[in-house]
């Protein structure tokens, strides 16, 4: 009798969502730094390091120093975001 493991996992894959420049370094709530931008994210189950189900497939933002995230729905769900950290950074004194 022969034990052949099946070793499953998760991959996960994220891509730039767009290079519109208002869109990057955005204000991360985390961290505090500037270092947000919105990623396209694909999660898959996988089977001996094949991607085979698709568990996750959407938008979210991304802090590239301390990694958090946080989804969003569409285009306006982030200009949104986008449009309040304007507003909050000319509240500022400077
Ligand atoms: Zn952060």
């Amino acid at each position: 009798m022969s034990f052949i493991p099946i070793i499953c996992g998760m991959r996960s894959f994220d891509s730039s969502y767009d290079s519109v420049p208002a869109h990057q370094n955005l204000y991360c709530p985390n961290c505090h730094n500037h270092s947000v931008s919105p990623i396209k994210r694909k999660e898959f189950f996988t089977v001996w390091f094949i991607p085979l189900l698709p568990v996750f497939w959407g938008k979210q933002l991304h802090c590239s120093i301390c990694n958090w995230r946080q989804d969003f729905k569409n285009e306006e769900q982030l200009n949104k975001v986008v449009q309040e950290q304007q507003n909050m950074r000319q509240k500022l004194p400077n």
